[in-house]
Order: C-alpha cells, then structure tokens, then sequence
C-alpha cells in the first residue's frame, strides 16, 4: 500500500500532458504524482504511414508553447495555412486563411504517436511515478481521498484522482457518473492518403449528402483523412479494395489535389457525442474523452481537452487548499463550463447541420457558407472557434 497526492488514471494524451503541466509544482510542493497506464509507450519513436493524427488548434500550440514543448512538437507538425470549406455538388465555399486571421498557421497536424512521445520523453520520473503497464480496476472512496486497485492487486491510496482513461470509461461507470450519449448513426473511417499534387498546407472540410469529410495536410506530403458516412457505408468502405476506396474517395472529394494515388490502412470509429453529467466531486475529476467525447470532423475533442487540462492545473496551482478540495475543483469546472459548452455547441451543431440531405437545409448551409464568405466577422467567429480560441485569449 502507498499513497500518493495525485493519482492520474490513464496515461493518453490528457493524462500526460497534465502531468506535465503539474510537474514543476510538484517539484516546488513536494507533491507526488502517479501515472496509471496499461500501454508501455516505445522509448523510441518508429514514424509509421498508418500513424493517426490530430489537428492541433493555434490555442493548442500556444499551451504547448506554455508547457515547454511545443517546439519538440513542432519538430513533425505539419502547418494549416488555409481550411477550404465546401459543400458538394452546391456553389457555397468559404476559405479561412492564418494571414488573414493575424497568426502563423491556422492549426497543425501531428501524428498522436509523436505527441505522446514527445509527452513521456519530457516527463521527469523522478517527479512523475509511472505505473506502467498497469491498469486501475477499481476505485473507492475515502474520507480523505481515493483507494485504487490495480491489476497487479496492489493498492494506491491518493488525496485527489483525475479519470483520465478515455471515451470507454469503465471506471466512471463503476462509480456511478451517469453520461448523455447521442449517438450520430455515423462511424468515421480514418485513413492517410497521399495526392499527387502538394497539398501545400491546405485543410479540406468538405460537406457531402452522406456525411462530412476532413483532409488534413500531414507531413511528407500524406493527407489524414476523416470520412463520415452511414455505419454500413463506413463498413463497407473499410472492406473494398484500396482501388474501389480511392476512386469513391476521389468521386466525393473531386480533384482539388489531383489524382489520389495510395490510402494506407483503415481503421473505424462509431460516433456519438458523449458527455459525463458530472465532473468533479470532492476528490475526484472526470476529464478528457472521459468527460466529453466528441464527433471529430470539427477536429475539437483533444483541443477543448487541453485547454481543460490547462484550466485544472491553473486552479490547482493557484489554490491554497489541500488536493481534492471540492470548492477548488468546483472553481475548475465553473471556470471550463462556458468553453465546453460552445464547443460542444459548435461541434455538434456543424455535424448534424452538414450532414443532412434534407433539401431546405442543405440551402440553408449553402447560404451559411456564402455568408462567411461575405461577413467577416461571422467568419472571423468561425475561424475563431476552429481555432480553439472562442472564448479565451490566449
Ligand atoms: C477518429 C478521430 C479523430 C480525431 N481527431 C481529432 C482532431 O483532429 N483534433 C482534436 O482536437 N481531437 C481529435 N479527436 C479527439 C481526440 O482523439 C481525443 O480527444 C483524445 O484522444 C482524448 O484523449 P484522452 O487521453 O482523454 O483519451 P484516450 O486517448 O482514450 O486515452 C485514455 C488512456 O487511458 C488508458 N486507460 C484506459 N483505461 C484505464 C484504466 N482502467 N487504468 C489506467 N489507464 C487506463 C488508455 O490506455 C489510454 O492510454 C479525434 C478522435 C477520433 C476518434
């Protein structure tokens, strides 16, 4: 049995990162940190074609930038310079561009593989108690904190628990947080492709009858793709040959970067938006994917996670209290309530609004997006939210 101040559960790109935005506290405070993780990442770090990605918002990059590790990142992130949003088969189209908005690059594509790696690589251990592999199975609470099993029938006794351990969260289940879960009747297929023509830094939103699509610059030239379609559609496509994928993807996606020549392995995920109906209790903080689990097309989920993560280590810092406080982790969630909202908001409002075929709303989406085109400050907003900078400024 030990006990430790903090206990992170779940050692993903939220768990690590809030770490490491702890970790000179922790120093300064004496404080000790556990980070609980079933998956050993890999000292070294192996680029792979098939690696997935994450667009990172211009807000993420400035957290990263705060964390000190921005420029490793920086060492693989491909610059957004242009986001191309377009509808199929109708007129309206709007172009967000960095130099009109003021800032370097509109966001950036990272492969999640080197994030992580760069996170373990900047994690101190003798700050940061890595329980690796290993894996929570259950959790209690005490009068003064957390008792966490773990698989290996150890015990690990903590004054405050952050669940990280993702979208799946058996955990939260276990300790009886109910979630709202709507599930969109779409799966998105993921894949990187590689053009012929340089995509030159050039993000495609495009809305399709049968579902939304990203293609994100990555870097040696690939794309990552994000393609929304039915379940079954999204089946079915994970299963034809590269030769009939690559000629549907080409048919939806037109020829805005030549001809599509290689798509690497596809992978799938049933969507739905999920979110926990509470996030703090006394001891305790629900946050990442655990807390909310959005639709990806609008490339939010881990941006609005980073900037939770921020927030809950800034009040953390700041607060006198002990750990696990509830009034202080209350202050966290009043503070991340407004940004999760519009982002929620947004997110889910621009899925279901681009993914309908039904004809008075295709119009209407058709005159949103000549409308951005033509309103600057509708379109200053929209680039704004993308940007993962709508309601702070960081
Ligand atoms: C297809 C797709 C594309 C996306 N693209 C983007 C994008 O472009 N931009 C963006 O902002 N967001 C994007 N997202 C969202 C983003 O991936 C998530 O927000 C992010 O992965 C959440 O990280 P997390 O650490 O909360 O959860 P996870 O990444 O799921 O990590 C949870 C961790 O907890 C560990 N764990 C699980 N159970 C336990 C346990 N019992 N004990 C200990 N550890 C445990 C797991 O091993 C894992 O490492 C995308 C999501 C999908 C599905």
């Amino acid at each position: 049995m030990s006990r430790v101040n903090l206990a992170i559960i779940g050692g993903g790109l939220v768990g690590a990162s809030l770490a490491l935005a702890l970790q000179d506290t922790a120093r300064q405070r004496g404080w000790r940190i556990a980070l609980i993780e079933p998956f050993a990442p890999g000292s070294e770090y192996q680029p792979s074609y098939d690696a997935r990605s994450t667009a990172l918002s211009y807000g993420s990059r400035l957290i990263y930038e705060r964390l000190g590790l921005w420029q490793r990142i920086a060492q693989r992130a491909e610059p957004i310079q242009q986001i191309h949003v377009s509808d199929r088969g109708r007129f309206g189209a709007t172009r967000l561009q960095a130099i009109e908005e003021g800032v370097p690059a509109l966001g950036y594509v990272v492969e999640n593989a080197w994030i992580g790696h760069c996170l373990w690589q900047a994690l101190d251990q003798d700050l940061i108690e890595w329980r690796c592999p290993a894996e929570v199975v259950a959790m209690q609470r005490q009068g003064d904190g957390y008792r966490l099993t773990l698989n290996d029938e150890t015990c690990l006794d903590c004054d405050l628990a952050v669940l990280a351990d993702g979208g799946r969260s058996a955990l939260r289940e276990q300790l009886g947080i109910n979630v709202s879960s709507k599930p969109y009747g779409q799966s998105a297929l993921i894949a990187n492709v590689s053009p012929l023509e340089a995509h030159r830094g050039q993000a495609f939103e495009r809305f399709t009858d049968d579902g939304p699509m990203a293609m994100l610059p990555l870097e040696g030239n690939r794309c990552a793709l994000v393609w929304t379609r039915s379940n079954a559609d999204a089946e079915r496509l994970l299963r034809v040959s590269e030769a009939q994928f690559l000629g549907e993807l080409q048919q939806a996606f037109g020829y805005r970067l030549g001809a599509l020549q290689q798509v690497g392995a596809r992978h799938l995920y049933p969507l739905s938006l999920v979110e926990a109906q509470e996030q703090v209790r006394a001891h305790l903080v629900v946050l990442g994917n655990a807390a909310h689990s959005l639709h990806p097309i609008a490339g939010q989920g881990y941006n609005l996670s980073l900037r939770d993560t921020l927030a809950l280590a800034e009040v953390l810092i700041a607060s006198e209290a002990p750990l696990g406080d509830f009034a202080t982790l209350q202050r966290y969630r009043q503070r991340q309530q407004l940004d999760q909202q519009m982002t929620v908001g947004f997110s889910d409002q621009v899925t279901r609004l681009f993914s309908n075929a039904q004809p008075l709303l295709a119009a209407g989406r058709n005159l949103g997006l000549l409308g951005l085109d033509l309103l600057p400050p509708a379109k200053r907003w929209f680039a704004r939210q993308a940007m993962g900078m709508g309601t702070r400024s960081l």
